[in-house]
């Protein structure tokens, strides 16, 4: 298909050609094009399931243990050859299936983290999936969107797109809807078009969408999506190199059991099939992949919780966190404003519930008022109306809205009036939280007047003089510190305050002047004060989150009374001080860092103030959880250790950025995501406890035995079926445990923290001793019981140490649960993944032990009570123990640790 140029016709051909208009497509019009643009860009990253249950074969120790059961099923042992088979494949049917669940679970959270785009279809403006957009959908762009589409603008307000990714130009691009630019002109210069995958880094626009999916220029190049990232987390390349160290030691350790097995006269075969099943069973080489199959796991519950984590290391991260800086607006507060004072130079209103119907009345001092009739107010009314990007619809009492919810109160406020818009918009200069103002020019009647709303002080920075009973008086100290004085005062109430202005422009004098000059010897009109309650939750947040030894930190380009308020209502700060974007300035690193952590409250700042508080904290030590919606917030949120974006107010810029997102933009699911972020972390430490100190055993148990020149306690096929019946399930349920209590009353773990840390090293290797020992204590006993009734044979004993060593790890598996607690204090049967796992692994190994064709294959006999009396003490003593200590201390002692715990 040859393309269409674009860029060289006109709105009104493009609209033709795409046979659209500019209040969009019909939903039915836009549902039968879909079927013409199936085709999105590919991701040539899908799972392949039969690759992956390929790659199960093809570690190495694998390949050499199917190479050896092949040689002794030549030379005759048929039996154990079909049999390791059998488990090795069994082996390879878990490992795939938990590698698969990984990947589902990537592939689902990729889902949740896709984009969206907003459109007018049939007229209204309605948010859909990227991929939905089909030719000719009317599309709204605005600071921080990314472009999903490839667009030609119909409308554009100072409009400025990043088109690195597509160009290599760092330089912001202006864009102009109303350009129609020649045939050939090339892409960096086509002004009236925004290509999918850009940026949008200033204004607002819309167009017409000419390209979709793999028919955008970015399709042509590369493939476009949000991926999740996949790359190894600290730890997992941690345990990767933990791996490959372990990996010689075993060889090692085995080479030489199955060399001194042959000394001492034992059949090569034989020994040599131990020793590569005991590297098979020892070697921990599947840790990496169930260290990503519980990240996987815990993202998923992560995000039911709201948290959707883009990035793997993050989830590690998130349990070392120790600062988490956020906004206010939206995040520590509802972000449902609604104006409730409103002041001219001669009028102080509030707003009311009218008991009649579902309107506000204006009430001045204790009598209703027709705002129409005082000139000021109708002023900051008709302001509020025109320079405005919202929209808001009003059923029965429901009230829906699009766009910024500052703007939308101030739509709200003036529906309780009978204003509405009049004229037209000539131009726009858009809001940012650097200029904290907005302009638009308006012609009506024939005359055009420029409109500003913003924080206040900025807006009287730009006043010559005051609206006055509909005169225009010049603006002495008097109004000036009259309206600071109430902003004081209304701040203090936690109000959020703007200020309004305007001038009438003269037609031809004003197109050339820069935004600066434009927005001079202004006329103030007043200013109004709106409430934004905090989030209901949140004070309890910040509870939990300074009890867990993390300090909350509130930036806001918010009033600083404003955030002192909230923030003392929330309970962030105690003395009320706050840190504002002029004296970060003025600080240096030292001075700075000692204000956020005693004041912990920044106010009137700008996003590169962020940055710099982002950097002081990390240079302290500090791991930085840091917010962000806007487009300028994305350098701060890639400084920080986890950026966190919103995901209702955040452009899709600041959430490419972040490592996590919020789908509610609450501050309470940053704090539920650490302690998420904990509970994984500490389930990967239980089970890297249990498969170490469990392999541990099984090495030493023939190590050990071949030191003392001792006859082979474990069979290789046994070997193999301790690693399957152990290590594979019940490792797995490990990691599902549910976070144990207390988890939020630690202080955070220290970054670098060894994953052995806290003593888990010498915890593991005591533990792989005594499961040791106690397998080896059997086989004696074993050996000792055949001697005394006369007989002979290692049957007997093998199947004692065998079903010893595996009981064991069955219930050491309970143990290693909690560092803290004992499995009975947490409540034996909590982990029901565990006890099913278990109980799967008994009745694997009491098949081996009384079904007569697996008796044969495995060389095991049946047992009787009291040698499984033996088993079970050897095995059960230590559970036993805590049990009776347990018991005990509930029913007698009060006061102590046991049983009191409560989730
Ligand atoms: P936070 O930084 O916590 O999200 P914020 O919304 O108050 O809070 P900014 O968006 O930087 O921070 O806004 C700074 C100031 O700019 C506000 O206090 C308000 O006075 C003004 N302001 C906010 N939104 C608008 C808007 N849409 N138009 C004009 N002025 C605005």
């Amino acid at each position: 298909m040859t393309k269409r140029k674009w860029w060289s016709q006109s709105v009104d051909e493009t609209l033709t050609i795409l046979k659209s208009s500019k209040s969009g497509l019909s939903c039915e019009d836009a549902a039968n094009r879909k079927t013409n643009n199936s085709e999105m860009i590919t991701n040539d990253q899908t799972m392949n399931p039969v690759r992956m249950f390929l790659n199960q074969f093809t570690d190495t120790m694998i390949l050499v243990l199917l190479g050896a059961t092949v040689v002794s099923g030549l030379v005759g042992a048929m039996i154990d050859a079909i049999t390791i088979m059998i488990i090795v494949l069994i082996n390879a049917v878990l490992g795939f299936v938990q590698e698969y669940k990984a990947e589902k679970s990537l592939e689902e959270i990729k889902k949740l983290a896709a984009s969206y785009a907003e459109v007018i279809r049939s007229g209204e403006r309605i948010q859909i999936l990227a991929q939905e957009l089909v030719d000719g959908d009317i599309v709204l762009v605005e600071a921080g969107t990314k472009v999903p589409a490839d667009i030609r603008l119909i409308q554009s307000f100072s409009l400025e797109a990043d088109e690195s990714a597509l160009t290599g130009e760092s330089v912001p691009v202006e864009k102009d809807a109303n350009l129609c630019c020649e045939v050939n002109t090339p892409l960096a210069e086509q002004a009236n078009m925004v290509f999918m995958g850009t940026a949008i880094n200033r204004g607002r626009g819309s167009g017409v969408v000419v390209a979709t999916g793999m028919q955008t220029i970015m399709g042509e190049i590369a493939q476009m999506m949000i991926e999740i990232d996949r790359s190894m987390t600290p730890l997992q390349i941690k345990l990767d190199q933990l791996g490959k160290i372990l990996i010689i030691i075993c060889m090692v350790v085995c080479a030489a059991v199955a060399g001194m097995g042959i000394y001492r006269g034992e059949p090569v075969l034989t020994m040599f099939l131990a020793g590569i099943s005991l590297a098979v069973a020892a070697i921990p080489e599947g840790l990496p992949a169930i260290v990503t199959v519980v990240l996987a796991v815990g993202i998923q519950r992560m995000a039911k919780r709201n948290a959707i984590v883009r990035k793997l290391p993050a989830v590690e991260t998130l349990g070392c966190t120790t600062v988490i800086c956020s906004d206010k607006t939206g995040t520590l507060t509802c972000n449902q404003m609604k104006v409730q004072r409103l002041a001219s130079v001669d009028s102080i209103l509030r707003m009311e519930q009218s008991e009649q119907n579902d309107r506000q009345q204006f009430i001045r001092k204790n009598d209703v008022v027709d705002p129409m009739k005082l000139p000021g107010i109708h002023r900051i009314i008709d302001i509020s109306l025109h320079c405005n990007n919202a929209s808001i619809k009003k059923q029965n009492r429901k009230i829906e809205f699009f766009g910024d919810p500052t703007e939308a109160a101030l739509l709200l406020l003036a529906s309780n009036t009978s204003l509405e818009k009049q004229g037209h918009l000539i131009k726009e200069i858009p809001f940012d939280s650097e200029r904290k103002r907005m302009s638009v020019v308006i012609e009506r009647n024939g005359e055009q007047y420029l409109f500003v709303k913003g924080a206040l002080e900025v807006i009287i920075g730009t006043c010559s003089y005051v609206l006055k009973n509909e005169r225009n008086d010049l603006m002495r100290t008097q109004e000036r510190n009259y309206f600071m004085k109430l902003q004081e005062e209304w701040a203090a109430e936690a109000l959020r305050i703007l200020g309004f202005a305007f001038r009438k422009l003269e037609k031809g004098k004003w197109e050339h002047l820069t935004d600066k000059d434009l927005e001079k010897d202004l006329i103030l009109t007043g200013m109004c004060g709106m409430i934004d309650p905090p989030r209901p939750g949140v004070k309890q947040s910040v509870k939990n989150c300074i009890d867990a030894g993390i300090f909350p930190i509130m930036i806001t380009g918010d009033h600083p009374s404003t955030a002192a308020a909230i923030a003392k209502q929330i309970g962030i700060s105690k003395e009320g001080g706050v840190i504002t974007g002029l004296q970060i300035d003025q600080l240096n690193d030292k001075e700075l860092y000692k204000r956020a952590v005693n004041d912990r409250v920044f106010a009137r700042v700008s996003p590169q103030h962020k940055n710099r508080i982002v950097t002081v904290l990390k240079n302290k030590g500090h791991v930085v959880a840091m917010t962000g919606d806007g487009v300028n917030d994305a350098p701060a949120i890639k400084a920080s250790d986890i950026g966190v974006a919103m995901g209702i107010t955040g452009t899709q810029v600041t959430k490419e950025a972040a490592s996590m997102i919020l789908t509610d933009d609450d501050f309470s699911t940053i704090v539920e995501a650490v302690y998420e972020g904990r509970a994984i972390y500490d389930n990967i430490r239980k089970f890297i406890r249990y498969l170490l100190g469990c392999n541990i055993g099984e090495v030493l148990v023939m190590f050990v035995s071949s030191l003392f020149a001792m006859p082979l306690p474990l069979l290789p096929i046994q070997i193999l079926w301790v690693n399957l019946v152990t290590d594979g399930l019940p490792a797995m349920a490990l990691g599902l445990e549910p976070p144990e209590p207390g988890i939020m009353t630690r202080k955070p773990r220290p970054k670098n923290e060894s994953i052995f840390a806290r003593k888990m090293g010498v915890y593991i290797f005591s533990r792989g001793m005594y499961i040791a020992f106690i397998s080896l204590a059997a086989f004696v006993i074993g050996m000792a019981c055949v001697r005394m009734s006369g007989m002979s044979g290692l049957e007997l004993p093998r199947t004692m140490a065998f079903t010893t060593l595996v009981m064991a790890q069955l219930f050491y598996v309970f143990e290693c649960r909690s560092e803290k607690y004992s499995p009975f204090e947490l409540g034996f049967f909590k982990n029901r993944f565990l006890i099913v796992a278990v109980t799967c692994s008994v009745i694997m190994q009491l098949c081996v032990l009384y079904l007569p064709f697996m008796q044969g294959a495995f060389k095991t006999v049946p047992l009787n009570g009291w040698q499984w009396g033996v088993i079970l003490l050897l095995t059960g003593i230590r559970l036993l123990w805590k049990f009776i200590l347990y018991t005990y201390q509930s029913l007698f002692v009060s006061g102590n640790n046991y049983v009191k715990i409560k989730p």
